[in-house]
This record gives structure tokens, C-alpha cells and sequence, in this order.
């Protein structure tokens, strides 16, 4: 980690290292003046006239102007004795000043007119370099310079007076310094290329078009898209630069909605980014047509206004690292050193801070800090996701295990519970033959005997009604029962399955017929066993002091049951769940059931061509409404 902090220390340091030559003359000690010409058309000895009588005013630090339309006129006087050296190198930077024209005064009177500024192929300018550099030859006596400044960026100028071989070794150091600074960037972009190439994760994807467009637009300040990439063609640096200039800032906003997630967490500041992001594109739309310079100041002025928003993303950032998570804390970091550097450059740039090196130091360092810190909290964040994602694929394998093991539970208990059925039959078969032996030989039988056997054969048969419901319980494959279809009657069919509930249950239940209703055709076994169900749940969940109401109607063709209770009724968007398996809703978790038995008599009814439903959207207690079609009856619509 030292070492990282160390490397990152060396590696912010090496853009200043080019500072470490200075130059023979510093020129921001008051010996330069400047005029503006808002009218562009002054020439060189009306600028001498108004230098005479005092129009320009001394000029502390270097120019910066911000974006202005107007011409600048720069004044600077050198004065030489003997055994001083005869050459001085004068460098104007920035490399983007459209035109930079030359005038020297000699002592002798003479004139001597150059040009440069990035307008020129790199052929044409004097010196093969990236700024404008203009060799001149003092010999003993006064020198009078004027420079004749026009640019549609931003009009800012650092100049700098050179002995030759100083100015060679700023050169080199300079040069190293970039090299390091934009390998550094590429090795950074193909890293995340390769990532993007392994996991496919789209944000990846976004940082290496920031970054190429960023490194694009760090190169065409600095000079090196028209000294390398586009040296003949000096329109197209222009344009790389205003283009990459603009696209970069809108893939700026973009990368950072996506890795702040502000659409979730901070949507107004989601909106602003997305203005942002359009303003930025206008802008690298309006380039190509020479409106760079017209839109460019609204750009930059409406990303320092983004960035001023930057402490509540980074606060949220910031807490989340409470929870352990200290790619959030370093993303936090990395936005903030960012955002600072950023604002201090833009607003250098906008001339509301004084423009100096400085102000395109801390752009460029602002990549270095933003580039090492968020890389590395990215990885830490994907690290941690994946993490995650593990961590739920092992929850979901021992959730199907379990699965697995409460199933393979259920089909024991199911073939238990079918063995004891299975055993419970023979003796209630055997009751019921004594029964009916007993019942057979008993010649003369009392009333109450008579009432004493129909009893047992009443319990008989709701024993057996019971032993069937649970087997079909236990195989659930009712599409598959064998049907025996017979005549029926409807309330004689509702009276043996009340018969079968018996008491107190059996009490509870108050029927209603309306005459006269068609006979059915059916099972009646299942239908008893569907409609037992019924009769059963209705009075299972609800008071047990409340009755049970059964209506039967002739409808549609059929019959309809509707079964209707007092109790906490189907809690709503659960009326269609509760008919498929093991569904149980509310409390009925403390009620006996599998949560089989709408499922079953559901089944058992559409097999006899009917359909069983729950009334939706009654303030209270539950109906269940139950229709089989009558022989020849007419369809339910
Ligand atoms: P079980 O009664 O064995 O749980 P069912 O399939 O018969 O299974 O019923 C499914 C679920 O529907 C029940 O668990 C219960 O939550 C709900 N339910 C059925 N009938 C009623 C009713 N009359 N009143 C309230 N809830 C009911």
C-alpha cells in the first residue's frame, strides 16, 4: 500500500518536472503589458502607438482571458549588453492559441515579422514543437517584442524567454514527463479493455471510451495531435481537440451516473448529469461549424455547477464504507480529488481563477489521482459483488437441498399415511359387515337400536369419506382418478355430505335450495368429496359460533352451490393461488391441512365439465361458488 501511495506521489510529480528548468527570462515579473482589440484590426504601429501612450497595462503572472473574441496585443521589452548571449528562444504556450504573430524590434530600427499558433501545419511553423517557439537573435542594445495574439478558445498565454540549451533540457524532461503521464493512461485503458473483454460488464466498457477520449483531449492541449497525429492537417487537430474536448465531458457525466448510481440514489442530480451530458454533445455537434467557442464556456460553466453538487454522492459513498466497504470510501476519494482538480482547471480555463501551468496541471493530475483510485475501487467493487453472487449461489444450492430433503420427507410421510389407511380399512370393513349381520339377525329392533345402528353406519361411512380424502391427498394426481358417473340430486348430494361432517359441525351449516333443480350426472363420490371440502374450509377458518351458509340454485344450465362463511375470508390477490397445491394463506397455519384440498375438488369439478371459483372483493367471509352443467343444460357463459 506504501508503495502504491508512493508510486502514485512520483507519478503526480512528473508533470512538474519540466518546471525544474526555468527559463533565462521569466516573463511574468511585470516586464510584459497587455492591450485587448475588440475591433481585430489594429496594426503593428497603431499597437506601438497606444504602447506609447500608455494603453497597455502591465501584465503580473501570465494572460489568461478566459473566452473572448477579442485580439491581444503583448508587449515586452529586452534590453542586452555586451557578453550576454546573443540568442533567446521565446516560447508561447498554450499549443491551441490559433495565431501567434511575431514583432521584433531591432536596436538598428529593423523589423522582423513571424507567425505561428496552431492554425499553421507543423511544417510551416518555425520550429517542429508541439507550443509556438520563435528563435530570435539579440544583439547588444533595446529590443522592443510585440506579440499579436487570436484564438476562438480560451485566450490564455504563459511566455517564456529561453537560453537555447535550457531550453533543450525542458524539452526532454517535458517530453519524458508526458510519456510517462499518457502510458500510464494506456495502460490503464487496455486493462480495462481486457476486462471489459472478460466479464462484459458494460461499465468497463464506458471508462475506456472516457479514458480514450480524455487522453485524446489532454493530448490536443498539450500540443500533440497537431505535432504527431494530424501534423499537415491543422483543421483536424483543431477539431480532435474541441470534439474529444466535448465528448470527453459528456462521457464524464455518463460514467459518473453510472458508477455513483445517482438514477437510484440521487435522481436530481441524475436530471442535471443528463443535461449535462446533452450540453456537452450539443457541443461537440457545434464544432465541426466553428461554434466551439460559443458553447464551450456554457459546457464548462455547467460542469463546474455539477461539480459543485459532488459532496452528496461523495457523503452517501462515504457512509456506505461504515458497512466494510472500502471501495466505497476510495471511490469517495477518487471523486472528490477529481472533481477539485477539475473545477480548479475549468475554472483557470473560464479566467474566473488566474490561468498559470498550474491550472493544467491539476487537469491532468486530476486523471492521475482519479484514474489510480477509482480503478482500484471499481475492482473492489466487482470483487464484492462477485463475492455476493457466490455467496447466493451457495444459499440457493443448500435452498434446493433442503428442497430435496422436505420432499423426499413429504413422500415418506405419504407412503406411511397410505399404509395406515390402507390398515384402517380392513377393520372398518369388518364393523361394517357386523353391522349389517347384526342388523340383519336383530328381528324386532328398538327405536333406539334402530338409531344406535345408524349411527355406526353413519360413522362408517364418514370413517371411509375420511380414509378416501386422505389417500387422494396423498395422490394428488386427480386428472388421472378413475370417474364412475351416475345420477344424482343436488340437495340429496349436499345433505350426505352435511350427513358426513356430523356434529357439531354438521349444525353449523344452514342449506337453502330454490326448486325445482335438474338432476346432474356425476361421480358422486368425488363431487361429495369436492363439496365436503368446501363445507369443511368454510367451516374450519371461520368463528365457530357463526353459521355456514349453502345456497343452491339452478344457473346457467346447472346448478351452482354457493358456499358462504363469516370468516377472515380470501386475502385479496390470493383468490386464483389458494386452488393450486400446497397453498395455504393468512393463519391457517395453526388449521390441519395440506393445502390440498381446493386443488383436488377444483380438478374433480372441471372434470365434470363444471368450474369452481372464489368471489372477489367482499369486505368480509368467504364464498365459494361451485356449477356443474345439467345433462342437455346450456353452457355457462
Ligand atoms: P387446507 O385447508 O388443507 O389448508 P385447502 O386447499 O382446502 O387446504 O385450502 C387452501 C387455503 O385456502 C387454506 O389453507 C386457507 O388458507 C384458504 N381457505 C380455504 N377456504 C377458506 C375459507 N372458507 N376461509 C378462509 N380461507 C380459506
Amino acid at each position: 500500500m506504501r508503495g502504491l501511495l508512493l508510486g502514485l506521489l512520483l507519478l503526480l510529480l512528473s508533470p512538474l518536472l519540466h518546471a525544474e528548468a526555468p527559463p533565462v527570462i521569466s516573463l511574468d515579473q511585470g516586464q510584459l503589458s497587455v492591450l485587448r482589440d475588440p475591433s481585430k484590426q489594429l496594426t503593428l504601429d497603431q499597437a506601438r502607438a497606444a504602447h506609447a501612450a500608455g494603453q497597455f497595462r502591465a501584465l503580473h503572472g501570465t494572460l489568461g482571458l478566459g473566452y473572448i473574441p477579442d485580439a491581444v496585443w503583448l508587449h515586452l521589452s529586452v534590453e542586452r549588453t555586451d557578453g550576454q548571449s546573443p540568442t533567446g528562444w521565446l516560447e508561447i504556450m498554450p499549443p491551441y492559441l490559433d495565431d501567434v504573430q511575431l514583432f521584433h524590434l531591432r536596436p538598428d530600427g529593423t523589423v522582423d515579422e513571424r507567425r505561428g499558433g496552431d492554425r499553421l501545419p507543423q511544417s510551416a511553423k518555425e520550429e517542429d514543437y508541439r507550443g509556438t517557439l520563435f528563435k530570435l537573435d539579440f544583439q547588444p542594445g533595446q529590443h522592443e517584442i510585440y506579440l499579436r495574439l487570436q484564438t476562438t478558445s480560451t485566450m490564455a498565454a504563459i511566455v517564456k524567454l529561453w537560453q537555447p540549451d535550457r531550453f533543450e533540457r525542458h524539452l526532454r524532461l517535458g517530453y519524458f514527463a508526458y510519456g510517462l503521464y499518457f502510458s500510464l493512461i494506456l495502460t490503464v485503458l487496455l486493462f480495462n479493455a481486457a476486462n471489459w473483454l472478460v466479464s462484459r460488464r458494460q461499465i468497463f466498457l464506458v471508462y475506456v471510451g472516457y479514458l480514450s477520449l480524455n487522453a485524446l483531449q489532454w493530448l490536443g492541449i498539450n500540443g500533440f495531435v497537431a505535432e504527431f497525429i494530424f501534423p499537415a492537417q491543422p483543421l483536424l487537430a483543431n477539431l480532435a481537440l474541441g470534439m474529444s474536448l466535448s465528448l470527453a465531458a459528456a462521457m464524464a457525466f455518463g460514467f459518473f451516473i453510472m458508477v455513483l448510481e445517482l438514477k437510484q440514489h440521487h435522481p436530481v442530480l441524475y436530471r442535471i448529469s443528463l443535461t449535462g451530458m446533452a450540453l456537452c454533445l450539443v457541443t461537440a455537434l457545434a464544432t465541426p461549424f466553428g461554434y466551439y467557442g460559443v458553447f464551450a464556456p456554457w459546457m464548462l460553466g455547467f460542469g463546474v455547477l455539477t461539480l459543485c453538487s459532488m459532496p452528496w454522492p461523495a457523503w452517501r459513498l462515504w457512509r456506505m464504507g461504515d458497512t466494510g466497504k472500502l471501495w466505497a470510501r476510495l471511490l469517495a476519494v477518487a471523486y472528490l480529488i477529481y472533481g477539485v482538480l477539475i473545477a480548479i482547471n475549468i475554472l483557470g480555463v473560464l479566467a474566473v481563477l488566474p490561468f498559470s501551468e498550474a491550472i493544467n496541471l491539476a487537469g491532468m493530475s486530476s486523471n492521475i489521482a482519479h484514474i489510480l483510485l477509482l480503478h482500484f475501487a471499481i475492482l473492489l467493487h466487482y470483487r464484492r459483488i462477485e463475492a455476493d453472487h457466490a455467496a447466493a449461489l451457495e444459499k440457493s444450492a443448500l435452498a434446493i437441498r433442503q428442497a430435496d430433503l422436505e420432499k423426499t420427507h413429504r413422500e415418506d410421510q405419504d407412503k406411511l399415511l397410505a399404509m395406515i389407511t390402507h390398515e384402517i380399512r380392513t377393520p372398518i370393513a369388518v364393523i361394517d359387515a357386523a353391522t349389517q349381520t347384526l342388523e340383519a339377525l336383530d328381528e324386532t329392533p328398538s327405536a333406539d337400536r334402530e338409531e344406535r345402528y345408524e349411527r355406526i353406519r353413519r360413522s362408517v361411512d364418514r370413517l371411509s369419506v375420511l380414509l378416501d380424502l386422505t389417500v387422494a391427498q396423498t395422490r394428488s394426481d386427480v386428472d388421472h382418478w378413475p370417474l364412475t358417473h351416475g345420477m344424482f340430486e343436488p340437495v340429496a348430494l349436499t345433505a350426505e355430505v352435511v350427513g358426513l361432517l356430523g356434529s357439531p359441525l354438521a349444525q353449523r351449516i344452514e342449506v337453502t335450495a330454490v326448486e325445482p333443480l335438474p338432476s346432474l350426472i356425476g361421480d358422486d363420490r368425488m363431487l361429495r368429496f369436492a363439496l365436503l371440502n368446501l363445507l369443511d374450509n368454510a367451516a374450519k377458518y371461520s368463528p365457530p359460533d357463526t353459521p355456514v351458509r349453502v345456497q343452491i340454485e339452478a344457473a346457467a344450465g346447472g346448478v351452482t352451490w354457493r358456499v358462504v362463511d363469516d370468516g377472515p375470508g380470501i386475502p385479496p390477490g390470493m383468490e386464483e393461488k389458494i386452488f393450486e397445491k400446497y397453498v395455504r394463506v393468512g393463519d391457517s397455519g395453526n388449521k390441519a391441512g395440506l393445502g390440498l384440498g381446493l386443488y383436488l375438488a377444483r380438478h374433480i369439478v372441471e372434470r365434470h365439465g363444471g368450474r369452481l371459483t372464489v368471489e372477489t372483493g367482499r369486505p368480509h367471509g368467504a364464498c365459494f361458488v361451485c356449477w356443474l352443467p345439467a345433462p342437455n343444460g346450456e353452457e355457462q357463459t
